[in-house]
């Protein structure tokens, strides 16, 4: 609400207030039994290799920075290792690291099912 939040306005669109709401909706949504079947499946979203669930975590693929809202198509599991490098690459970086992380052959295991439930 305070002209205050000018000097942060290039990075951050959406209210701080917002944004703690929406950090709270994914702190609940993270104790639901959807999100427990997220991870229970133990594949990362970006990179397709396999983790034990407690190592996957909850990643906004629209940044709730960027008006991203935590809510089921917009959440997806993650490895710590995409999950950081998502923050600090460039759009462009993260792409590449995308493609070449798809490349990499894994365990064989793949899961097909991959769409996010469109709720
Ligand atoms: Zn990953």
């Amino acid at each position: 609400m305070e002209a205050d939040d000018q000097q942060v306005c290039f990075i951050i669109t959406v209210p701080p207030e917002q944004l703690r709401k929406e950090k709270d909706k994914a702190r609940e949504l993270r104790k639901s039994q959807w999100w427990k079947r997220q991870t229970a499946k133990g594949i990362c979203h970006y990179c397709r290799r396999r983790f034990p669930p407690a190592e996957l975590t909850m990643d906004h693929m629209v940044p709730l920075i960027r008006g991203g809202k935590s809510v089921k198509g917009n959440t997806v599991p993650a490895c710590r290792d995409c999950n950081s490098k998502k923050k600090y690459l460039l759009p462009l970086e993260w792409d590449q690291y995308l493609q070449s992380a798809a490349k990499e052959p894994n365990t064989g295991m793949d899961d097909p099912v991959q769409s996010p439930e469109g709720e």
